[in-house]
């Protein structure tokens, strides 16, 4: 599996502490996507689901987790793994979201096993390609024609509890690899912070 990075505990995508998990490789290239360094699939973050799920499973038991947000990139781009992924976590919460720049109709008329069973197993979806034009600040969207699906009705509650007068923070993670900025991020977001560093001397690779 091509997985970019993992992160906890994640405050700002869902409910709760969260596991948050970036995975690699995304065709779609929408204009002003925040994570566009995750676009293509990078042969030196391939790992095994037995051993993300190891990695998982060891912040499980360090401590409680309160979900799994799981973004990208696409993660329908590697609906197999997605899936056995997702047949080895749903013991360790009950609480999984997933992004995906499909539609929820999109994804159904694929008429594909691997994509069918990772929406059995997903408990909220949101959905859609992100449009610029159209970020608007909403409540865990990237722009306002994503829609939030609740698949798994015991999570109705819980949801809509932490949506109402819920509104987008950033969360800055320190790594290795320099501070990665997770969250909704507001419109032209990617312009203006690659304007800002540029003058201020810093150059982008
Ligand atoms: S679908 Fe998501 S990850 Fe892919 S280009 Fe669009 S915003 Fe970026």
């Amino acid at each position: 599996m091509n997985v970019a990075r993992i992160l906890f505990p994640v405050k700002v995508l869902g409910p709760g502490d969260r596991v948050g998990i970036w995975l690699c490789g995304c065709k779609r290239c929408c204009a002003g996507c925040s994570n566009p360094e995750l676009w293509d699939v990078d042969p030196e973050k391939e790992i095994s689901v037995q051993g993300l799920v190891a990695l998982i499973d060891s912040i499980a038991k360090k401590t409680s987790i309160d979900g799994i947000t799981i973004t990208g990139g696409e993660p329908f781009e590697q609906a197999h793994d997605l899936t056995v992924l997702l047949n080895n976590i749903d013991s360790l919460t009950d609480d999984i979201l997933v992004y995906t720049g499909f539609t929820l109709t999109e994804l159904k008329e694929k008429n594909d096993n691997d994509i069918n069973n990772a929406l059995d197993q997903i408990g909220v979806l949101i959905d859609g390609p992100y449009e610029e034009e159209r970020n608007d600040g909403s409540f865990l969207k990237g722009s306002s024609n994503q829609n939030i699906h609740i698949l798994k009705s015991f999570l109705t509650k819980r949801y809509g509890e932490y949506m109402k007068n819920g509104a987008n923070r950033i969360q800055n993670f320190s790594t290795r690899d320099g501070v990665i900025s997770v969250g909704i991020h507001e419109k032209n977001f990617q312009a203006d912070f690659e304007s800002r560093i540029t003058r201020k001397g810093v150059e982008i690779l």
